[in-house]
């Protein structure tokens, strides 16, 4: 290690991923918000269009800009809502909006016009109209304005990751009855729905194209194993035992002293902590593999650092790297367990990863330029 922390991101895990998610959608849009879920919108967005997707998604402003400034020329649909300022970044940029509203039309129009894409909330509850006849009259607007293209009709799945939740199949339902007679008004109208957990999980749910994110980083959309699915985990976090630290009975580790030795140990010092995006919630509820072992973290994480219990004799050396999510010999934390422990989802661990731990990309170990 020549750095505190580190993620490694294995850009041909991305490939591999993105080549399982186009045999199950030929049209893939990979969904690079968030900075490529923490995995770095820029590089894995490269990745993706090289290995089959033919479009990105991002949910800020910013993020479009970001992907113009590195070049990339590939359609983006910006999914969020935008302010008027924002959308006209946005448009400038030739990014594609989603409207759920006639006053939200007017303003891409005051901005020159541009690709839109309709939204449905057919029971997400979140963005989108709930009505239909709306959703109709937009569609209608923007394909009949010779300033405003028809780019897409959507909705989102809220309990796709449940394949037992019955919600599903009633969204799956509502959205079908808006677009079955659109397609027919719009031949060539491109339809969108599914989410990576509905693109493995709901064989029966099959529009024109698939806006997938998670497993394109190779995470698991059910919380479950990656590997299952025939997902690659891209992201490893790293760090280093930076110093070690006899512990005799009594003495205690971190603030709070909140572990107290009741037997001789030794204690791993590594510096990575809540400031780098290790969740404190995780202090003394999560492991880190070290010369291919699982070693429970003990005490509470701070901003900086972290102490890890080596036990007596370990054999442990300053200078041994210390993995956090990833693999060492057989021995493997995913971003899932980490997930897990503290009641969130792997999602939230790799975006909250944040840039104080620099990225380093490689191809299978390769490693890139940046
Ligand atoms: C984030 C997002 C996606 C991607 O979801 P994953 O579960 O990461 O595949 C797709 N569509 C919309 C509207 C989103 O906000």
């Amino acid at each position: 290690m020549n750095v505190r922390a580190l993620a490694r991101v294995n850009l041909a895990a991305v490939e591999r991923n993105c080549a399982r998610l186009t045999r199950a959608s030929p049209r893939l849009c990979a969904v690079v918000k968030a900075d490529g879920y923490g995995h770095g919108a820029v590089p894995c967005a490269r990745a993706a269009l090289a290995s089959g997707a033919s479009s990105l998604a991002v949910a800020a402003a910013d993020e479009v800009a970001e992907l113009r400034a590195a070049g990339i020329a590939a359609p983006i649909i910006m999914m969020g809502p935008v302010t008027p300022a924002e959308l006209e970044r946005v448009l400038a940029a030739e990014a594609e909006v989603v409207a759920w509203s006639e006053p939200f039309l007017d303003w891409v129009l005051a901005c020159g016009g541009g690709r839109v894409h309709v939204k449905l909330d057919s029971g997400m509850g979140r963005l989108g109209t709930r009505d239909g006849a709306l959703a109709d009259r937009l569609v209608a607007r923007v394909a009949n304005s010779p300033e405003l293209e028809l780019a897409g009709a959507m909705t989102h799945f809220a309990t796709a990751d449940d394949p037992s939740d019955g919600f599903f199949d009633q969204q799956l339902e509502r959205f079908s009855a808006w677009v079955t007679p659109l397609r027919e008004r719009y031949p060539g109208l491109l339809v969108h729905a599914e989410n990576s957990a509905a693109l493995l999980g709901a064989q029966h749910a099959r529009f024109d194209m698939a806006r997938c994110g998670v497993a394109l980083y190779g995470l698991d959309p059910f919380g479950q194993d990656a590997g299952e699915r025939g997902l690659e985990p891209a992201l490893e976090l790293r760090s280093w035992v930076a110093t070690l630290k006899p512990c005799a009975v009594g003495e205690s580790a971190g603030y709070g002293r909140r572990f107290i030795a009741t037997e001789p140990t030794e204690l791993a010092v590594l510096p990575i902590g809540y400031g780098d995006g290790v969740r404190r919630a995780l202090s003394g509820n999560a492991d880190v593999l070290i010369d291919g072992a699982r070693r429970p973290l003990v005490g509470t994480i701070s901003m900086d650092s972290l102490t890890v219990d080596l036990g007596p004799d370990s054999g442990v050396r300053v200078g041994r790297e210390a993995v956090l999510i990833g693999a060492d010999g057989s021995e493997r934390v995913s971003a899932e367990e980490i997930a897990r422990r503290i009641d969130t989802i792997n999602y939230e661990i790799t975006c909250g990863l944040t840039r104080r731990v620099p990225r380093e990309y490689h191809r299978d170990g390769l490693v890139l330029a940046t």
